[in-house]
């Protein structure tokens, strides 16, 4: 048939994943709620178990085992994410991210006025 297939690389998932999990992380609140808390955790023990590349999601249960999740806040959150995200790099060889310099990189989504505030750390 003629179907066209316009395949998602690993790397290109992987960028995609990063890209929406240290946004998350960027946004999340100062002070989070249990709930909020309890999502990320969740979250995160979900996606070791559906991620779409079942060696990259195997590897990441481990990763997860050794470092458990710290969402007491938004800072704490976004410390824990570059550090696992170098444990990745460092398994595939790729350098180390320094993560003083994560809030640089990463931020809170960047759109219109009023339109991130629902699970946004500008949340009034
Ligand atoms: P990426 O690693 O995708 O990073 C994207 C951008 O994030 C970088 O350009 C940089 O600006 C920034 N960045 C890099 N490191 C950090 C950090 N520590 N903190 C904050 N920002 C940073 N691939 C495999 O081949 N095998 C695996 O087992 C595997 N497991 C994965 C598990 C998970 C949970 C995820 C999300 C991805 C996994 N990948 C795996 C994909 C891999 O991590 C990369 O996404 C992919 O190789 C593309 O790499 P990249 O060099 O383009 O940058």
């Amino acid at each position: 048939s003629s179907e066209v297939n316009s395949a998602v690389s690993r790397e290109d998932l992987g960028r995609a994943t990063w890209t929406f999990l240290h946004t998350l992380a960027a946004q999340f609140p100062d002070q989070p709620t249990k709930q909020q808390q309890r999502d990320v955790k969740d979250l995160m023990g979900i996606l070791s178990r559906i991620y779409p590349c079942k060696e990259c999601a195997d590897h990441f249960k481990d990763v997860l085992r050794a470092n458990p999740v710290e969402s007491k806040s938004g800072e704490a959150l976004g410390q824990w994410m570059c550090r696992v995200h170098n444990v990745v790099n460092r398994s595939l060889g790729k350098a180390q991210f320094p993560c003083n310099r994560v809030d640089l990189r990463w931020g809170a989504l960047n759109c219109n006025e009023g339109a991130c505030d629902l699970h946004g750390r500008y949340y009034r």
